[in-house]
């Protein structure tokens, strides 16, 4: 995309967000924007982090891999700056351990030995579990019911593994307020939780381009925003 127009689409959201925090009583330095950056150029992302775009999530390992050899090469520290989104296969734990500064998806006991096991003695990995927060038999994330536990598993047999919080993709896609249910939810959830394991838990990722000021309203520290800012993926 031309660079004046990522510019002003960047300032729109940033204003928006702003706007949607004022609106709903949250400081601003609460919500961090994460520019998803999947299927879009890298040249795209180091405009953006010339603006002051500080983190970026992309949902694909080879991609993401991919991107932050340039980010590397541009003088930039990837593992700071590259957050993983999306659904993560378990044989790939080694290709992505210890490389981005959060994974927000991770759901299952497999996925979480395999990354544990790649961890290097001191290396720490933060995580968010991904809820499927609809009940939804063909999605990816853990169920609400298992959450419990599944913290117990992490407490007792991941120490590399250092749980932020939790993150959710509502079913329903671009519906604004029609998602703040499953915000709600996600929250309570992430309170309860908290309560369970002692742990603080200070993350809840949450809302994209078609929902964030609901997400907003109901507690989101991450918002992961693409088509917004970006232009729609080709
Ligand atoms: C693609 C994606 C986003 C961004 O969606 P937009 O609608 O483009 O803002 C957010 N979160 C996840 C998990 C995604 O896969």
């Amino acid at each position: 995309m031309r660079s004046a127009a990522l510019r002003e689409r960047y300032t729109e959201v940033c204003e928006s967000l702003h706007a949607a925090c004022q609106k709903y009583g949250r400081a601003p330095s609460s919500v961090r924007l994460l520019a998803v950056s999947k299927k879009h150029a890298v040249e795209d992302m180091l405009a953006l982090y010339g603006f002051g775009q500080q983190i970026f999530g992309e949902n694909y390992v080879q991609e993401a891999l991919g991107k932050a050899a340039v980010l590397a090469a541009s003088g930039l520290e990837p593992e700071r700056i590259l957050h993983l989104i999306g659904h993560l296969q378990s044989k790939k734990a080694a290709q992505v351990a210890g490389r981005f500064a959060l994974i927000h998806s991770l759901d299952s006991r497999h996925l979480a030995d395999a990354l544990e096991k790649r961890l290097a003695d001191g290396a720490l990995q933060p995580v968010l579990i991904e809820v499927n927060i609809g009940d939804e038999p063909q999605k990816s994330g853990l169920a609400a019911q298992d959450l419990e536990a599944f913290a117990e598993y992490l407490q007792e047999h991941c120490p590399h593994l250092e749980l932020q919080g939790l993150m959710c993709l509502p079913p329903v896609f671009d519906a604004g307020e029609r998602a703040r249910p499953y915000f709600a939810r996600l929250r309570k959830l992430n309170e309860a939780l908290r309560t369970k394991t002692g742990l603080l838990l200070p993350e809840l990722s949450m809302g994209m381009s078609g929902d964030y000021q609901a997400a907003i309203a109901e507690g989101a520290t991450i918002v992961r925003i693409g088509t917004a800012i970006f232009g729609p993926r080709i």
